[in-house]
């Protein structure tokens, strides 16, 4: 990694909770971002995404949330939906909208965003939800499952706990399935290291060595029709794959 952080103070209070999040900012370009977490978007809803939205709370928008917008759609995060304000500047013709909430997901400490799109008349009424996946599973935490969701297009993990997470990614190595590419690589070099390391290692594919390449057997599961389907694997199932 080319980036020697200069100004980053990491804060941890034990108790306060712990979050694998690092927020990164180039404000002399223009630009807010976070250089190390994936950002996902969730655009279809599933079981599995309906049980992490029943957890989120609400909450005024903070900085975080200014990092998953766009710069010029800041003030944004401040307006009314309209079905609480038909004279908010997110309403568009007394019923169509383009307003943002915000939410904070209270596992993990990390923001979500939720961008409305109503069409006015309403054919369209539609919420995305931006997210960051953590990094890696809290210290406490231990592997479970490996959800693949195909109806969200999403890639969790349930703890031993039975809290469920969004699979820990680092920015730019987005996960797939049923394909070949980088998407598959990724997530075959997941679950390589986490049965390297007897379901120990959790983290983001990021931290693995740059150039750690995944088990062919698994890799080749993970690109394959088999794993298109919606399904939960535990430790053994991911070991029985990469056996073969
Ligand atoms: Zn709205």
């Amino acid at each position: 990694m080319s980036y020697q952080p200069r100004d980053l103070q990491p804060v941890y209070d034990p108790a306060s909770g712990y979050t694998h999040f690092v927020l990164y900012t180039e404000p002399k370009y223009g630009v807010v971002g976070a250089a190390w977490n994936g950002t996902v978007s969730i655009e279809r809803e599933s079981p599995y995404v309906q049980e992490w939205l029943g957890r989120l709370q609400p909450c005024a928008p903070n900085t975080l949330h200014t990092t998953l917008v766009a710069p010029d759609k800041i003030a944004y995060l401040f307006h009314a939906c309209v079905d609480d304000d038909k004279d908010s500047p997110s309403a568009v013709g007394g019923s169509g909208c383009v307003c943002f909430k915000t939410f904070m997901d209270p596992e993990f400490g990390l923001p979500v965003v939720a961008d409305h799109y109503r069409t006015v008349g309403g054919n369209i009424d539609q919420w995305t939800y931006k997210a960051y996946a953590p990094l890696d599973l809290r210290p406490d935490d231990e592997f479970h499952r490996l959800i693949i969701d195909r109806r969200s297009g999403m890639f969790w993990i349930r703890t031993r706990d039975g809290l469920l997470s969004i699979l820990p990614e680092e920015n730019g190595r987005a996960y797939g399935s049923g394909y070949g590419g980088g998407g598959p690589s990724e997530l075959a070099r997941y679950i390589t290291t986490l049965l390297d390391s007897g379901g120990e290692n959790t983290a983001a594919a990021g931290d693995r060595r740059h150039d750690a390449q995944p088990d062919p057997k698994v890799f080749a599961w993970v690109s394959g029709e088999a794993a298109t389907r919606t399904q939960e694997l535990s430790y053994e199932d991911l070991a029985a794959i990469q056996r073969g």
